[in-house]
């Protein structure tokens, strides 16, 4: 997966297909990204033992990375992901659109 936290990201497809957030968590082996504000789901938990506050809270779950594209921070569309490895031989992110290296 080329998705990184911190990105910012549009999203494809699901409920919260058009929403834009941000990255918090990759989970590589799941194919999966923790967005901010994407894909929350109210979770009713009751107070029991060490659990501290009944009541319904809201939580971000996360989702496929497939659902989700990558905004270019040069061009601001949402694009797909290239790899160029560059003069020292480290690899880079690319836009497939402007061809800029996303940090
Ligand atoms: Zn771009």
């Amino acid at each position: 997966m080329r998705l990184r936290s911190e990105d910012t990201v549009l999203v494809i497809k699901g409920r919260d297909r058009g929403k834009q957030g941000r990255i918090q968590q990759v989970f590589p082996q799941k194919g999966r990204v923790l967005v901010e504000g994407v894909n929350v789901v109210k979770k009713h938990t009751r107070a029991s033992g060490s659990v501290r506050q009944a009541g319904i809270i809201q939580k971000e779950m996360p989702m496929p990375a497939a659902n989700v594209m990558l905004i270019c921070t040069h061009c601001n569309r949402p694009t797909r992901i290239g790899v160029r490895v560059l003069a020292d031989a480290t690899k880079a992110r690319t836009c497939t659109r402007c061809q800029e290296v996303i940090e």
